[in-house]
């Protein structure tokens, strides 16, 4: 039986191919997204996807969009906090501006998300809850120093959350990507990404967005209820923690 399944950023990049193959399942999907109006436009137009758009790093716009995807389709069952952005810079250079903007919506967004949804999700008896995090939050990288903290930090609030309703019949995991070809990685210069990135993956190329969306597809089967508080690294080799 399909079940109701809320995507952050679920229009674009990975988050896109998480909300097409969960609906290709079966599954009721809302997608949200953040203010790119003309590619949710499409993605809704292609895949027939029901789109919400509202900022996940404020915490009343995520009360008010999850109560509004409620309202259309049911609680929400199964939650996928995807989105996230990136503001580099080495830290000498950082400004407080790029720093907050990377821990509200790709941290403390979890808290904005989740906290809404977590009474039902226990009522029930079921959730599936999954972050999509990223290597990054496992090594530390160079001009990251606020992207690998939001991302390390998801790791850490998805092990406390687990081990909070485990007895509850939700489980709640990460996965960490390594470098997927999406627009964020797009943004890298070309001749960064061949001399500097590339030679660094073992497998020899970028993810494909379908590879995250698979692992989403099998964390959130009912059946897989004993994974939980799992971090899944998916980087071509690249990391091994
Ligand atoms: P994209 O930039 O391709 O897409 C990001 C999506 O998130 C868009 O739909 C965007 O909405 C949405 N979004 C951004 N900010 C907000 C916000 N404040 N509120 C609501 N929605 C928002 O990203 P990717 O697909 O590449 O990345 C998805 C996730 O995977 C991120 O958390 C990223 O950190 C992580 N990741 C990505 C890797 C990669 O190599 N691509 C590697 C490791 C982790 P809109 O369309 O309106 O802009």
């Amino acid at each position: 039986m399909g079940h109701v399944v809320l995507v952050t950023g679920g229009t674009r990049g990975i988050g896109a191919a998480v909300s097409r193959s969960l609906h290709a399942a079966g599954h009721t999907v809302a997608a949200n997204y953040a203010s790119n109006d003309a590619a949710a436009a499409k993605f809704k137009e292609e895949t027939g996807i029901a789109v919400y758009k509202w900022d996940i790093s404020s915490f009343d716009a995520c009360a008010a969009g999850i109560k509004q995807v409620e309202a259309d389709l049911g609680p929400i069952e199964i939650l996928v906090n995807n989105a996230g952005i990136t503001r580099d810079a080495m830290f000498h250079r950082m400004s407080v501006e790029q720093w907050t903007a990377v821990i509200n919506t790709n941290l403390s967004s979890l808290f904005n998300m989740c906290r809404p949804v977590i009474d039902g999700m226990r009522e029930r008896n079921f959730g599936r809850i999954i972050v999509i995090s990223s290597m990054n939050g496992q090594k530390g990288q160079i001009g990251q120093t606020n992207y690998s903290a939001a991302k390390a930090g998801e790791i850490g609030f998805i092990k406390a959350l687990a081990l909070e309703n485990a007895k509850k019949g939700i489980t709640v995991n990460a996965i960490c990507p390594g470098y997927i070809g999406t627009e964020m990685v797009q943004a890298v210069p070309k001749d960064v990404l061949e001399k500097s990135i590339l030679p660094l993956i073992p497998v020899g190329r970028l993810g494909d967005p379908d590879e995250i969306a698979r692992a989403v597809m099998f964390l959130v089967d009912d059946k897989e209820g004993f994974i939980t508080g799992a971090s899944i690294s998916i980087n071509g080799g690249q990391y091994m923690p």
